[in-house]
Formats: structure tokens, sequence, C-alpha cells
């Protein structure tokens, strides 16, 4: 295994073990990738309907830019959404994107889904999602979920933005899907995001028991 090629595997074990430890993977849901190389694109992605809070050396498959795998004696299936990993590599710059279904996530996804996106501004952690000035206000898109893969990946596909480092979608009544330049900058996205969901649902019901 080239030397580039298990450091990345090392960071994105990292990243795993740690979202693992807060306990984001119900159920065998999430998917979690990592890029190798840039040309051609390849990437470290999780393997499909693994227990993700147990280790082993088959925890991820490497695939090429379009989401199959790159190496020939590889047994494993990659992730069933490693599709919307794939828009993320052809399209912008990151170099890791993490997907999680949490039960904040989902409410938040819920609730404003209707709309659309989800504005949340106040709050001093915005400024890990890399806006400094005072009142910062993040938008966050809200997608429908449909069944069938290549639709979801489709609708998705409309919020990566060509050539942005980092950004985040969330998909109704199913999770977030949030990238970064590294493996560092996406966790530090994802923690950000599902601090702010955590909050404002937090905030959103204490204001409802004080109102009554
Ligand atoms: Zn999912």
């Amino acid at each position: 295994m080239g030397d580039i090629k298990s450091k990345r595997w090392q960071e994105l074990a990292d990243v795993k073990r740690e979202l693992a430890q807060r306990d984001w993977f119900y159920g065998t849901s999430g998917n979690l990738s990592i890029k190798v190389s840039d040309d051609p694109i390849t990437f470290w992605v999780t393997a499909s309907g693994k227990d993700k809070r147990k280790e082993s050396a088959e925890d991820f498959v490497l695939v090429d830019a379009a989401g199959e795998p790159s190496e020939p004696n590889q047994s494993l299936k990659p992730s069933a959404e490693t599709l919307l990993h794939t828009y993320v590599y052809q399209q912008t710059k990151a170099g890791c994107c993490l997907h999680v279904h949490t039960i904040d996530n989902n409410v938040i996804s819920e609730l404003y889904g209707d709309e659309g996106e989800i504005r949340l501004k106040g709050n001093e952690i915005i400024k890990a999602l890399g806006y400094w000035e005072e009142d910062a206000e993040v938008t966050i898109p809200i997608i429908e979920n449909p069944a069938h893969i290549p639709h979801l990946a489709e609708q998705f596909r409309v919020h990566v933005t060509d050539g942005a480092d980092s950004g985040a979608v969330l998909i109704r009544n199913h999770g977030i899907t949030v990238w970064g330049k590294t493996a560092l900058e996406a966790k530090r996205v994802l923690e950000a995001y599902e601090f702010l969901f955590s909050y404002h649902l937090k905030l959103t019901l204490y204001k409802m028991q004080l109102v009554r």
C-alpha cells in the first residue's frame, strides 16, 4: 500500500473512531470518504453495511471518480450512497466528505423541510464554519429524500458549489452530508452544524415552554 494511501486510510479511520465515540452511526447508517489522488480521482469510502463502531482492515474501499472499486481484487462493496461523494470530489476541491444520520439533524430537516433551507445565526460556533463577522448567518439547504439513490444524488449535486472547499446539505428525515478541504475541516464543519442544530432545537423548546 502506497504511503499516501495508508496515510489517508489512517486519517479516515481516526475520524470514523471519533464519530463512533459520539454515537453518530445508528444502525450501520452513515458513510465517510477521503480523497487519495486528484488525477485520476480516487478516494477511500466506507464499505457497505458494516457496523461503523467496529474497526477492521476492511472498513474502506478504494473507488474511482465514478464511485466504482478502483482495484480489481476488492470483494467489498462501497457504501450505497457513494454517488453523493463522487459529486463532491468531481465538483469541488474538497478532500473529505462525511455523512451521518442523527436525531437532531433529522428533526431540523423535518421542521424546516418545506422551506427548503434553515438559517442559523448569532452563535460563536459559526466561526468554526469560517464566518468571522459579527452576527454571521449560515444557510443550509434541505433536499427531499427519494429512495432511488441516483435521484437523491441529482438533487444533492445542485447544492455542491463548483470549486468550493467546504459545504453542507441536509437530506430530509435522513441526515447531513458535509465536506471540507481536509478531514479535520470536514469534521469541524460537521460538529459545528450538529452543535447548532442541537442548540436551536433546545432553545426553541425552552422558549415555547416560557410562552405557555
Ligand atoms: Zn444516509
